[in-house]
């Protein structure tokens, strides 16, 4: 059996991140799962995972998550940054206020989680950092700037931290799914649907599996397979990649 390891997974109320949640609990692992939703609490209990609230848009927040990890678990051996929002708008009319929300939670927050769980991998010499992409990381599409920037950083930030982890015994790979089922794309299907006036099944077919060879959303379990793969020891050689989940998307 793996050796368990203390994981801290954020946005975890629904999702890719609910899922990972319960993977990780399955494997053993201690999970400290971060959120600003309260209702991700309770998913927390449910899995036996511990709960901290924090608007991860708030640097003292990402610093004061990893300092709980520490303080009830002794340190963090596997960093999972989920937490993600959309917004859909041309750029001509993109609220600057959006924007900063989403590179602040995206893309910040990547960053100041990675570098306040570095010094404890690094004592430890074992670390794990996989960071949830999309495909939009790898392909654009119109309405989501922001998203799309900070998704694009994040490979970026993921690249980095593999070649300064790499003596230290800390990996860091990103994972780029495409349409996952859970309440973000629930909520854009609906969006779409009212703005196209279309119905939920055509916004389905239509516009989001469009560019996909394999014509179905992802479920969330098939993300969390991977990220489990990406933060075991098996994976000790996998840095700096980008695994896509993207239904043959950008193989076109
Ligand atoms: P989701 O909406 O189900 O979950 C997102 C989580 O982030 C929620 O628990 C939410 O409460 C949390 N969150 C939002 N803002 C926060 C904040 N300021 N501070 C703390 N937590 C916050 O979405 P999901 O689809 O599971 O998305 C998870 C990740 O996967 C995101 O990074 C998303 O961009 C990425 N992703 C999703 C898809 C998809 O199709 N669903 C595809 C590619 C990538």
């Amino acid at each position: 059996t793996p050796s368990p390891r203390v994981a801290l997974v954020t946005g975890t109320a629904s999702g890719i991140g609910e899922a990972v949640v319960r993977q990780f609990r399955e494997l053993g692992h201690q999970v400290l799962a971060v959120d600003f939703n309260e209702q991700a609490k309770e998913k927390a209990d449910a899995a036996g995972a511990a709960f901290f609230q924090a608007d991860l848009t708030d640097g003292d927040a990402c610093k004061a998550a990893v300092a709980e990890a520490i303080k009830r678990f002794g340190r963090v051996d596997i960093l999972v940054n989920n937490a993600g929002i959309q917004h859909v708008s041309p750029i001509e009319d993109f609220p600057e206020a959006k924007w900063h929300q989403i590179i602040g939670l995206m893309l910040t927050a990547p960053f100041l989680l990675s570098q306040s769980v570095w010094p404890s991998m690094r004592q430890n010499g074992w670390g794990r950092i996989v960071n949830i992409a999309s495909v939009h990381a790898q392909v654009a599409s119109p309405g989501k700037s922001a998203y799309i920037s900070a998704k694009h950083g994040l490979i970026g930030l993921t690249r980095t931290a593999a070649l300064e982890g790499g003596s230290q015994g800390i990996t860091a790979n990103a994972i780029c799914p495409a349409y996952v089922k859970t309440p973000l794309v629930e909520n854009q299907i609906a969006d779409q649907a009212r703005l196209h006036g279309m119905d939920e099944q055509e916004v389905i077919e239509q516009i989001m599996l469009k560019n996909a060879a394999v014509k179905r959303l992802i479920e969330p379990e098939e993300v969390s397979g991977l990220v489990a793969y990406l933060a075991s020891d098996a994976a000790g050689a996998v840095t700096g990649s980008s695994w896509n989940i993207d239904l043959g998307w950008t193989a076109q």
